[in-house]
């Protein structure tokens, strides 16, 4: 029989190997005289259930604008509407924003999505977030945090160290210690054995934006469009949240920006006090201006890009986001294409990569040396 013959959604079928079950029950689909595209949306549902609709689906305030911590309790940035910096203030609890420069009244995540669309009624919102919303064919939509929160329960450490240790050369110290805060875990994903790790908004755990997925064997997924290796919150995409390790930013006046994860804890490991970065990939950069409300305690940030075409393009466009406290990381003449800083861990060139760190020049000093 052809697989067509059945109807099994993709999440069903991913959350029930993460619950270990062996076998997947497929049965056919309901027999309805309805067809599917005949399915309407209801034309005016009352007030309550779209707000309940919009609260579950509209992308939260950390994804219109990027915020630090500014009081207890209360986040600050540069206003979603106006742009003024520094002007707009969320207060996490109650989950109301304001902006002291052009709306003193404040209002709720509906409201600022509402204000910013130049909506008039929360219903209007309905036209970007339909209540009968399907998946879109080729994006991985799905509730990520739901993922997270039961991967999070894997204390399946081995095959991280399999990973990480045995074949990227981290030490056990740097793997452990990135398990026990929450950044890397065991999980299956699409019949893979995984490691799991968390996207983040620049303000610690405030809000997960996506899942990657590392194969613990190295191989890549291999089951054309369903094969993602990354699943994204609602209303998010490549262009938001980082890896983390080591230092929270909050704490640090250095951060290190890398492209994979794998390169993040490689810093981490070598380079003590420094808040180590990856956006995932030198293309993802549009995400960096997140770091801007964080400069002003910020003594520098280094690009330790890989030694390739894109890792150049990748420190121009850094820079060029946000300007002089940027350096980056110098590789040498000899070095083969490609590399990057496991590379060197895994030859046991642990001092070069701190002194490649250390030695990180910035724009001006770099062309007046040219
Ligand atoms: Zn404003």
């Amino acid at each position: 029989m052809k697989n067509s013959n059945f109807c099994v959604k993709s999440q069903d079928v991913i959350d029930h190997i993460e619950n270990n079950c062996l076998q997947i029950p497929i049965s056919p689909p309901p027999v309805s005289t309805t067809p599917l595209y005949n399915y309407s949306p209801v034309k005016y549902p009352d007030i309550q259930t779209i707000r309940d609709h919009l609260n579950n689906s509209l992308p939260p305030f950390e994804s219109l604008t990027a915020l630090k911590n500014h009081a207890t309790g209360k986040l600050c940035g540069a206003c979603p509407l106006c742009g003024s910096d520094d002007r707009f203030y969320l207060n996490i609890k109650e989950q109301r924003g304001y902006c002291t420069h052009c709306e003193e009244r404040g209002g709720d995540l509906i409201d600022w999505h509402m204000k910013i669309k130049g909506y008039t009624h929360p219903s209007d919102l309905l036209n970007d977030y339909p209540i009968h919303q399907e998946s879109v064919p080729g994006k991985t939509v799905a509730d990520v945090q739901r993922r997270w929160n039961s991967i999070v329960k894997n204390n399946n450490v081995d095959d991280i160290h399999k990973l990480f240790v045995s074949r990227r050369n981290l030490s056990v110290e740097t793997v452990n210690k990135a398990y026990a805060a929450g950044k890397i875990r065991a999980a299956t994903h699409i019949s893979k054995s995984c490691v799991a790790v968390p996207f983040l908004s620049l303000q610690g755990e405030n809000f997960l934006y996506a899942l990657q997925f590392i194969t613990i064997d190295g191989e890549p997924f291999q089951f054309g469009d369903n094969a993602k290796n990354k699943i994204f919150q609602k209303g998010s995409n490549h262009d938001d949240g980082f890896f983390q390790a080591r230092t929270e930013i909050e704490q640090a006046s250095i951060v290190v920006i890398v492209e994979g994860m794998i390169d993040a804890l490689t810093v981490a490991e070598i380079v003590p006090d420094v808040c180590c970065l990856a956006t995932g990939s030198t293309a993802y950069t549009k995400k960096i201006s997140h770091l801007k409300p964080h400069l002003e305690h910020l003594s520098k940030v280094i690009v330790c890009q890989d030694n390739d075409e894109a890792g150049t393009g990748f420190i121009k466009k850094v820079a060029g986001i946000l300007q002089d406290k940027v350096f980056h990381v110098q590789w040498m003449e000899s070095d083969p294409k490609g590399l990057d800083v496991n590379d060197l861990l895994k030859s046991g060139q642990v001092e070069r990569i701190r002194q490649m760190i250390d030695g990180a020049v910035g724009q001006d000093r770099k062309q007046n040396r040219e």
